[in-house]
């Protein structure tokens, strides 16, 4: 392993080599992965993780503002609180989304730098390209994710 020189600022992507493009799984009839396309993907997976913390941080402060105002005493007006309760209730629901598509993104990224990625978690066959480039956090094929959703 030779420590490969930085390259210019703002480049850092090329200082650690991901698993050779060659390697990531293709469907039948589909072309190999290029460099970058890959790191596209990768790039991709990164923005969606820094957008999800943002979110994630965001709601954080929210939330805790919605637990105050529901927790105080101020709330005479019983349709505000029903509003709060429900707001609160939604700002759960988008968190817990968010906590999860993050979770996915980060695994998906993971699966990347150790070369596994492209392949379905389920059936261990190749997830396919233009899947993965539509949906970079995927971590299941279609097939075995219509099956998960039919559950
Ligand atoms: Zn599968």
């Amino acid at each position: 392993m030779s420590a490969s020189k930085q390259a210019a600022a703002g480049d850092a992507h090329n200082d650690t080599s991901p698993a050779a493009p060659g390697t990531l799984p293709v469907r039948d009839g589909e072309d190999p992965w290029t460099q970058q396309e890959a790191a596209e993907v990768r790039t991709e997976l990164e923005e969606e993780i820094a957008r999800l913390r943002d979110e994630l941080r965001a709601s954080e402060v929210d939330l805790a503002g919605l637990m105050r105002d529901y927790g105080g005493g101020a709330g005479d007006d019983s349709a505000d609180t029903g509003g709060k309760v429900l707001e609160r209730e939604q700002e759960l629901t988008l968190t817990h989304n968010s906590q999860m598509l993050l979770a996915q993104c980060e695994r998906a990224l993971e699966r990347l730098a150790n070369g596994s990625y492209g392949r379905c978690e389920n059936c261990d066959q190749p997830i396919g390209k233009l899947r993965l480039q539509a949906f970079p956090r995927a971590t299941l094929c279609v097939t075995c994710k219509q099956k998960q959703e039919r559950r």
